[in-house]
């Protein structure tokens, strides 16, 4: 049985409206009951869970923020209680989730033609059909403006040619959101590429120690046609990739919050019920004061993160506060895991007793959406004028 939710000590919840209480609870209670009592077996053979995809498809959060078209339209707030909420359970989760919908499918509401909009996002929405989002390729990570995979116009179309990595979903999602290079006219364009185009493969990535349910692919397209109607207007430059990821790193953000919150929990019950000692863990003052830091850590992070979205709700979040919070957000998590995993002892590293999972997760989540350090500079940039990407000639 998950334990109850014991980390929102500065009561969180009174700064939500009575509709974002109620969509905290039914997320909650879905994953609690319905969900986490599954995840151990999936998270340690590394395979999706798709029994759980009609599951999350009922708690209609997928298009977390788009309005129209069969999509929730929640407010950026509601959309972050519901990320860490499915986080809080399970990391791997909110991962598929933040990939299909608020990078995938967002990119479709933001970039996307009309019939684009109305022919992909209602079915994506009920999670029947699921999208994945690539970017990355072997050689440009950190450095992706710099991509090399290239679209050629031809007649009714363009041809694809190029490689991608690491994109979350790919081997099995329905339509692949790619970004590649024009060779005309040498920008950025994106493309819905089907799942069953001719030239294009996914392979999974096998060994991951975190996200282990998640699906990473290395993407080979070779000669692949994509028509005209599947070409996103609105994808015009590297800066466009930015209006997706200036709402998906605030979500991001959000994955370390509910994670922490979930690892919060198991060790203030499993301190209390395990006795060394003749008495609980709990009553040893070591084991309080890591306790006590990891609440502390995580009603910093609330806060943080609940002010970032309501910066974003007002029309004053920049790109680098938004990377701050990634980057800070997940700092903390990942101290207030780690403490977490100490408290456990032995069963900590056990996968189990969600800690080591949690641990395991929080690593990749440091490293996608930017890594902590091109989320630093991103906000150095923005607070001293001076970018510090390349190094000094
Ligand atoms: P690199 O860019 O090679 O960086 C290596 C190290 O060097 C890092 O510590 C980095 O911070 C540091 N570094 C790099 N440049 C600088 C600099 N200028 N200054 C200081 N330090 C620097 N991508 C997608 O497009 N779609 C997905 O769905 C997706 N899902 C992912 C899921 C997982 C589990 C993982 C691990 C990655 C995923 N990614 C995805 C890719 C992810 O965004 C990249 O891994 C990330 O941007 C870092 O790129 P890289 O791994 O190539 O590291």
């Amino acid at each position: 049985i998950f334990p109850s939710c014991t980390s929102d000590y500065y009561q969180f919840d009174d700064l939500l409206t009575s509709a974002e209480q109620a969509l905290r609870m039914k997320v909650r209670n879905c994953m609690e009951k319905e969900v986490a009592p599954i995840m151990t077996k999936y998270w340690e053979k590394a395979e999706f869970p798709f029994e759980v995809v009609p599951k999350l498809g009922s708690l209609g959060i997928a298009g977390g923020t788009i309005k129209g078209y069969g999509c929730p339209g929640f407010s950026i707030t509601a959309n972050a209680i519901a990320t860490a909420e499915v986080a809080r359970v399970d990391a791997s989760c909110s991962t598929f989730i933040l990939v299909h919908s608020s990078l995938a499918m967002l990119t479709i509401a933001l970039c996307g033609s009309e019939e684009q909009k109305q022919k992909y996002l209602p079915s994506l929405a009920e999670l029947k059909t699921i999208a994945c989002w690539g970017l990355t390729e072997p050689e440009y990570g950190s450095d992706a403006s710099a991509l090399m995979t290239t679209a050629r116009k031809v007649d009714g179309g363009w041809i694809l040619e190029g490689q991608k990595r690491w994109i979350g979903n790919s081997t099995f999602a329905d339509l692949l959101v790619i970004f590649a290079r024009n060779t005309t006219a040498n920008q950025i364009n994106g493309f819905i590429i089907k799942k069953d185009a001719p030239g294009l493969q996914a392979t999974k990535i096998e060994n991951k120690i975190g996200l282990r349910m998640v699906q990473n692919g290395d993407i080979v397209m070779k000669n692949v046609f994509v028509p005209d109607e599947d070409r996103l207007p609105g994808v015009n430059s590297f800066q466009d990739t930015s209006k997706v990821l200036a709402v998906s790193r605030v979500m991001v953000a959000w994955q370390p919050i509910g994670i922490a919150m979930g690892v919060y929990d198991m060790c203030h019950r499993y301190l209390k019920e395990r006795k060394q000692f003749g008495a609980p863990l709990a009553a040893f003052q070591l084991n309080q004061q890591k306790l006590v830091e990891m609440l502390g850590n995580i009603q910093g992070i609330l806060l943080v993160g609940w002010r970032l979205c309501k910066m974003y709700e007002s029309g004053i979040m920049t790109p680098g506060h938004a990377s701050l919070g990634k980057s800070w957000i997940t700092s903390k998590a990942r101290e207030t895991v780690s403490l977490g995993r100490e408290l456990l002892g032995g069963n900590g590293i056990l996968a189990d007793f969600l800690v080591a999972k949690a641990f395991c997760d929080l690593e990749p989540i440091y490293t996608y959406e930017g890594t902590y350090d091109i989320n630093t500079l991103v906000t150095g940039r923005e607070i001293t004028g001076i970018a510090s990407f390349k190094p000094a000639a």
